[in-house]
């Protein structure tokens, strides 16, 4: 499947040729569809399938650079991973104009992310416990977030972010797309899909022997 047959604005389909992205991979064939549709996805494939792109290209898709707010928050579980899923991000969106993507994680001064925060952006990467302080302190509000991404969920709850997550899902508006990566399935994960999703799509990429 090529990335042409999606209903993607132009100038995002031809940065996707310019970094080399022509046909899209397995995960990202059966999550993207949906994902532009709007639907909350739960989608399982194993690492290095491509699911940044996956949740990416939609997040990009739906986001109005114009308005300057917060539109999409995305969770990791570690700073590593944040920052891998920020560079992907970016590159994403190298065609996209005036486009802020901030990460906040833990680990990083607090200083400088509240001078980041005053300046805005439309996209925060970040790891749970960080956010989760930011939105107790009121310098992050998530009132205007529409997309909410969990990446790699089962290793956020192995990692003990569980409360963290509740606490800041419960800052983001209702009506919201919600959006569940993770490599496993375990019942924590269902019941965290239960609580934060509405009528998910189930997409799993099986590992080839
Ligand atoms: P995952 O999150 O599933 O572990 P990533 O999103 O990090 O995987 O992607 C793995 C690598 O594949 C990255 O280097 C990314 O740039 C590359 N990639 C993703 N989608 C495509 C595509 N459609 N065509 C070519 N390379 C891609
Ligand atoms: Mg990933």
């Amino acid at each position: 499947m090529s990335f042409d047959s999606l209903p993607l604005a132009p100038a995002l389909l031809s940065n996707l040729a310019d970094i080399g992205y022509s046909q899209l991979t397995e995960i990202q064939a059966a999550a993207l569809p949906p994902i532009i549709e709007g639907r909350d996805v739960i989608a399982q494939a194993k690492t290095g399938s491509g699911k940044t792109a996956a949740f990416g290209l939609g997040v990009l898709h739906k986001l109005q650079v114009e308005r300057f707010r917060v539109q999409t928050l995305v969770m990791c579980p570690t700073r590593e991973l944040a920052d891998q899923v920020a560079r992907e991000l970016r590159k994403l969106a190298r065609a996209i104009h005036n486009i802020k993507i901030l990460t906040l994680c833990g680990g990083m001064p607090f200083g400088p992310q509240l001078g980041s925060l005053e300046h805005g952006a439309h996209i925060i990467v970040g790891t749970p416990g960080r956010i989760e302080e930011h939105v107790r302190k009121g310098t992050l509000v998530l009132e205007h977030v529409d997309t909410l991404v969990l990446d790699e969920a089962d290793r956020m709850l192995d990692m003990g972010f569980q409360a963290s997550l509740d606490a800041i899902v419960e800052q983001v508006p209702r009506a919201r797309q919600t959006l569940l990566f993770s490599a496993t399935f375990p019942d924590a994960i269902e019941a965290l899909t239960a609580r934060v999703m509405q009528s998910p799509l189930l997409v799993k990429v099986e590992a080839k022997h």
